[in-house]
């Protein structure tokens, strides 16, 4: 099946064969054509299924044929993303798909002027991509009306939800005509994001794309089982392999973070990390620098990471495991986009072990375990550790609680050696027994 079968006009096409893409995705094939006939939508889906094409595609034709000119500081479609980066990349999509469609786009979130938002929606735009708490103050300060939206889509709306944006999403919506077609994705559909889907969706088509747990089938996934105080050593080894082109590490804390990238420095390893202490510009020049392969690591917290989409991502490693059993799928997610396949690392300390049960349980699979190299004491009495303690033995995630509080690192315990080396690839798999 082609783009022009699903009934999108050459424009579109044309756009899409620029980028390379000859085929629908599953989400696209499903969502194109009931989104063209003007309904709406519920799609349960998540980043990496395509979802951002399923939804721009069909909303460029529709403002295209409907042809109206958009007056000064008012907007046609309006798209609600939870993050800054996620944002920016849909509307750096949204552009590259309406290139030939003469569509105008335009970005609010926070972190940049409210000025400068103010010029980019002064003359009006077709398309607005936003972040839902500094839409609203650029609306209340009268630099945008909602009054001409045609299109409205949430993305990611678990995640809205997540971070508290519930309330700036109803206030969002009442401001918007009643008389508007609404597109409402979410990767997990749990009750509260259900019955927000039934109060903003009028007789929606329903698209669901496979559950987050089977998204996880492929990427190749491994555990060590390490202690809190050895994971430093065993990272600046696993970034050391040659085979690593492009890595995203996680950490549970922004404070995590830095001293990781802080480490990976003393050990001759450039990385940069990206989350919410960084300035837009600082998380923008991160992530140009990962795209660009300029900086092969990037760190980065879970909410920072969400929507990153960055595609030759070869390996996530999980510095430490998440508690929340999905935020292991997003993150594992960041590699293995759009049909490629990925290799995803976790270190896991003793008492992440219930983690690593509750997220086996979720993706309904068991992960193979890599056991430490054989030399790794040896290894690790040459690496340089950014303290005495160990990284990020934070008890709880979002949380950037300053290391006093958080009680002494737990004592270096030894380990007696069990494999011949790592090795990631399929036919390098280490046994090993789970302690
Ligand atoms: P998304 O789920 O929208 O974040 O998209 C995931 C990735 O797949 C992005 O890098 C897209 O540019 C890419 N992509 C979207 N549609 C296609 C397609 N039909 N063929 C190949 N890649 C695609």
């Amino acid at each position: 099946m082609s783009f022009s079968d699903l009934g999108l006009a050459e424009p579109l096409v044309r756009a899409l064969e620029a980028k390379g893409y000859t085929t629908p995705t599953p989400i696209q094939a499903q969502s194109i054509p009931t989104l063209l006939e003007g309904r709406d939508l519920l799609g349960i889906a998540q980043t990496g299924t395509g979802k951002t094409a399923a939804f721009v595609l069909p909303s460029i034709q529709h403002l295209s044929n409907a042809q109206k000119r958009v007056l000064p500081t008012h907007c046609r479609m309006l798209v609600l993303a939870p993050t800054r980066e996620l944002a920016g990349q849909i509307a750096d999509s949204a552009r590259a798909y309406g290139q030939f469609s003469k569509m105008s786009v335009a970005t609010v979130f926070g972190g940049t002027s409210i000025n400068k938002n103010r010029q980019d929606v002064s003359r009006g735009v077709d398309i607005l991509v936003a972040t839902p708490g500094r839409l609203i103050d650029v609306v209340e300060q009268g630099f945008l009306n909602l009054s001409m939206i045609e299109i409205l889509v949430l993305d990611e709306a678990d995640q809205m939800l997540d971070l508290g944006f519930i309330h700036a999403l109803k206030k969002i919506v009442r401001m918007l005509p009643k008389k508007r077609q609404t597109l409402f994705f979410s990767a997990t559909m749990p009750v509260a994001i259900r019955e927000l889907a039934s109060q903003f969706l009028h007789d929606p088509a329903t698209v669901t794309i496979k559950p987050a747990a089977t998204t996880a089938e492929r990427v190749d996934q491994y555990v060590t089982f390490v202690n809190q105080a050895e994971k430093q050593a065993l990272l600046t080894i696993t970034l050391q392999d040659p085979a690593i082109d492009r890595a995203l590490v996680f950490t549970r804390t922004k404070h995590g973070a830095d001293r990781v990238v802080k480490l990976l420095a003393g050990n001759g390893i450039a990385s940069n990390a990206i989350h919410g202490n960084k300035s837009q510009p600082q998380r923008e020049r991160a992530l140009g620098e990962f795209k660009a392969g300029k900086v092969k690591i990037l760190v980065a917290t879970d909410i920072a990471a969400r929507g990153i989409d960055v595609s030759g991502v070869s390996h996530v490693v999980n510095f430490e495991l998440p508690n929340v059993a999905e935020q292991y799928v997003h993150r594992i997610g960041r590699t293995a986009r759009a049909g490629a396949s990925g290799i995803a690392v976790s270190f896991c300390a003793d008492d992440e072990k219930p983690y690593l049960r509750d997220i086996e349980r979720t993706t309904r699979q068991k992960i193979n375990i890599t056991a430490l190299p054989e030399d790794f004491n040896a290894q690790a009495a040459k690496i340089k550790a950014t303290r005495t303690q160990a990284i990020g033995a934070d008890p709880a995630p979002r949380e950037d609680r300053p290391r006093a509080e958080r009680g002494p690192a737990r004592p270096r315990a030894t380990h007696a050696p069990t494999a011949t080396g790592r090795n990631y690839g399929p036919s390098g798999r280490s046994g090993g027994s789970r302690q």
